[in-house]
């Protein structure tokens, strides 16, 4: 008998997982599968994080060795950090454009504020955001799992490895034979995917099968419009115009991540699966080892939409409504929010507070929605993963035409 592709499996672990996630939830025992399922997804991400950091490190060092000099890295690092930007702008402004049809036609509910309650974390504000992504003590960086400083801490050895030529020939080989481990080790952890991607489905459908039901249910459905047709209208065509991949090839290609990005909440965790498939659709893998771990921490498009989706329905709940000088407001603000916010399970919604003081909304309001935040979770991480493997797609196209042309 063939064996089914890994997509495959995930796609029928996903099923499964809702099926018997809907049996547990109608037959009233949800805490089965939060007590006996959920502890086997959580297995398998702790798995994935314990591998994360290794992987960023090494595969954006590897990345920039491959590259051989700086400027190409820096070629490709500012055509990445435009398409991050400007889709993640275009993310905001359909995000908002979504969230206030759904309001002007009154589909968003209005809850009693009186109860809200969320304390926000205090932020420290931009300059200080800014130092804070340069290490002091690079043990601590891996120990805490702060990605940023883990991205600066390669782009500094990768850099320095390369200017230090021969000498660093040692380097060289000791990067290169760390990564050939850790992409075996990431296949052996991607092998088990499908486990990881049953259970949470599972656990998520039967303790949250209410809450789907519940009055959030239309401002739930606007944030996933909102990120089919980001997901549609930007990245399938960018990956067409730019990289000639159809649309169906595309998504087709991607689904092994997205599913696992869906139901780990994680574009961190989701990075070994989103590295095999930009790398099975054609991506240069020296720049896809650069692009999608830079991607998965500061390109967050589905937080984007999320954010303002979250902010026109809370601004509702409040009695207000935004004018445009508040949406461009938004939009700035959701764009660095998400820029800003970490690879991790609900950190979008920690994020959205700074969305939410900027134009004047009181932060306990996220009370309101906090109930149901796994579930727009699991939408704008899928969205979030879907948008760095576009994103590596097209840059390597971009490459790769240019070095076509310098031969020439
Ligand atoms: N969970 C998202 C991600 O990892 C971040 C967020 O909470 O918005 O991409």
């Amino acid at each position: 008998m063939k064996k089914l592709t890994l997509p495959m499996q995930i796609l029928i672990a996903l099923v499964a997982g809702i099926v018997v996630g809907l049996i547990c939830f109608f037959a009233g025992i949800p805490q089965f599968t939060a007590n006996y399922l959920k502890p086997f997804g959580d297995i398998f991400v702790n798995l994935l994080k314990f591998i994360v950091v290794p992987v960023v490190l090494f595969s954006m060092i590897d990345g920039i060795l491959s590259m051989e000099d700086m400027k190409k890295v820096g070629a490709v690092g500012w055509k990445t950090v435009a398409y991050f930007l400007v889709t993640t702008a275009i993310a905001c402004v359909i995000g908002l454009v979504c969230a206030s049809v759904f309001n002007n036609a009154g589909f968003f509910p209005v809850l009693d504020t009186a109860n809200a309650e969320y304390e926000a974390k205090a932020f420290g504000g931009f300059m200080k955001t800014l130092v804070d992504i340069f290490p002091t003590n690079m043990w601590q960086s891996f120990s805490s799992a702060n990605m940023l400083q883990v991205i600066v801490i390669a782009l500094f050895f990768g850099g320095a490895i390369l200017a230090a030529g021969e000498k660093a020939q040692l380097c060289r080989d000791i990067v290169s034979s760390f990564y050939s481990v850790i992409e075996k080790l990431m296949s052996f952890v991607i092998s088990l995917s499908p486990i990881g991607v049953f259970a949470y489905m599972a656990w998520v459908v039967a303790t949250q099968g209410a809450e789907i039901l519940g009055s959030l249910a239309l401002v739930l459905g606007c944030a996933y419009i909102g990120y089919i047709i980001h997901a549609v209208a930007v990245y399938s065509v960018s990956a067409k115009v730019f990289a000639g991949t159809s649309p169906l090839k595309f998504f087709k290609g991607a689904a092994a991540a997205m599913i696992f990005a869906f139901t780990s909440t994680s574009s961190a965790a989701t990075l070994p699966v989103s590295k095999e498939c930009a790398d099975k659709m054609g991506a240069d893998s020296d720049i896809s080892s650069f692009v999608l771990p830079l991607g998965a921490t500061i390109n967050m498009d589905g937080t984007a939409i999320y954010q303002c989706v979250a902010t026109v329905f809370l601004a509702s709940c409040a009695g207000l409504e935004l004018t445009i000088g508040q949406m461009i407001i938004v939009v700035v603000t959701a764009t660095l929010a998400s820029i800003g916010t970490a690879g991790v399970s609900g950190a979008g919604m920690i994020m959205l507070a700074m969305v939410l003081e900027a134009i004047g909304i009181p932060v306990a309001y996220i009370g309101l929605i906090v109930a149901v935040d796994r579930l727009f979770d699991m939408g704008r991480t899928c969205l979030n993963v879907t948008g760095d493997i576009s994103c590596s797609l097209c840059v390597s196209k971009w490459e790769s035409k240019k070095a076509a042309k310098a031969k020439k």
